[in-house]
């Protein structure tokens, strides 16, 4: 399909509570044209993730908040349409940052490229890129589990949390996946044949999480927060590990997720069982592991030990749809808006 135009998606306001697709704005603008040392790339796919939540808020996090009238920011897998850039060709297929456009220019420095005979180039947006590396990072780094030990994960169906228990059972430990729905607990078991799943929505999910766990839990990989991490906390044992990932039920502003704010009995717990709580941010660990990941991750997938699954959701005018539906837990797997064809 040629295009005359160009189309981007900006921030047209700051939530106040919920986040809605009215926060967002479509807007057409003419098409950019590369200048040399530059490439003109298209947005073939457009990776959808809970952090846009935060980067929407007009508090600094650990970076800048996105102005009004920014064009949102995420990654892209595109194809370079046009070259003045010694270093790429025509057709290249581009893992990029280039955000919630349709076309977008680049000096190269930012781009990474993909062979499509690989692997499917949208799994560099997950399983092989980003998500998935955060899976790793924080759980070898810091939840470190031994053989036999217990490691919980909610949002286990999801692009970090599936990762999460599927390597913790490469490294020989038990891992229990926390999700709802009757889809996701069968694909949470059968498919990513994770030990036991437990619905965080049952009336007994307490209990349900303690079944689960007859040994305690060793490593709890923070996704949630919330009333999940309240049934994980009396579970832990003593050195259980808690890599600090993310606290989705807490983005979309629910300051305590649903929970109660327990902060004084849990640093009690924190020191009488000698926990470590230690958060992150997957940047920390890229440089030096990220080339390793992709080494072992990518033979994983070929020895049919890391599975994932894609949510793809068809037009860029409906990326903030995708976000809003990823904050609710509608999206079933890696949440992904396909933008241009392949
Ligand atoms: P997912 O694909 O897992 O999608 C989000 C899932 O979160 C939903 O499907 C839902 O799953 C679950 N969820 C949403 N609201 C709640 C709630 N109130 N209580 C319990 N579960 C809820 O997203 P990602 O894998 O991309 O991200 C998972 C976490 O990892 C997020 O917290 C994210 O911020 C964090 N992250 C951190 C990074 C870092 O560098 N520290 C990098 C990347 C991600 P369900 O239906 O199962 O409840």
């Amino acid at each position: 399909m040629s295009h005359s135009q160009n189309q981007h998606i900006v921030l047209a306001s700051r939530p106040e509570g919920e986040l809605a697709v009215t926060d967002f704005r479509l807007e057409n603008t003419p098409m950019p044209v590369a200048a040399d040392g530059e490439v003109l790339l298209e947005t073939i796919f457009l990776s959808v993730d809970p952090y846009m939540r935060w980067w929407v808020r007009a508090e600094k996090s650990y970076n800048d908040p996105i102005e009004i009238g920014q064009v949102m920011v995420g990654g892209t897998v595109s194809r370079v349409r046009q070259s003045r850039h010694p270093d790429w060709r025509e057709g290249d297929v581009v893992l990029a940052f280039s955000g919630w456009r349709r076309f977008a220019l680049s000096d190269g420095s930012d781009l990474r490229r993909l062979s499509p005979m690989a692997a499917p180039p949208s799994t560099a947006l997950h399983v092989l890129g980003m998500t998935g590396f955060t899976a790793y990072a924080g759980l070898c780094n810091i939840g470190k589990p031994k053989p036999g030990e217990t490691v919980v994960v909610a949002a286990a169906s999801g692009a970090v949390g599936s990762v999460v228990g599927q390597i913790a059972r490469i490294r020989g430990a038990r891992a229990v996946g926390i999700t709802t729905g009757a889809e996701k607990l069968a694909y949470v078991k059968h498919q990513l044949r994770f030990d036991a799943v437990v619905d965080h929505k049952a009336a007994d999910f307490a209990e349900q999480l303690a079944e689960a766990c007859p040994d305690g839990i060793d490593v709890y990989f923070e996704n949630v927060g919330g009333r999940v991490f309240d049934a994980v906390v009396p579970l832990l044992n003593t050195y259980a590990r808690i890599p600090v990932c993310g606290l989705i039920s807490q983005y979309d502003d629910a300051p305590n997720g649903g929970g109660v704010d327990r902060l004084p009995a849990t640093m009690a717990q924190v020191m009488g069982k000698s926990l470590t709580v230690r958060g992150f941010i997957q940047t920390e660990f890229a440089g030096e592991q990220m080339a390793d990941f992709l080494e072992e991750a990518t033979r994983w997938i070929g020895e049919d030990k890391l599975r994932y699954r894609e949510d793809i959701v068809r037009g860029l005018e409906n990326a903030p749809g995708a976000l809003t539906g990823l904050l609710k837990g509608r999206n079933f797997g890696k949440t992904i808006v396909q933008v241009g064809d392949l």
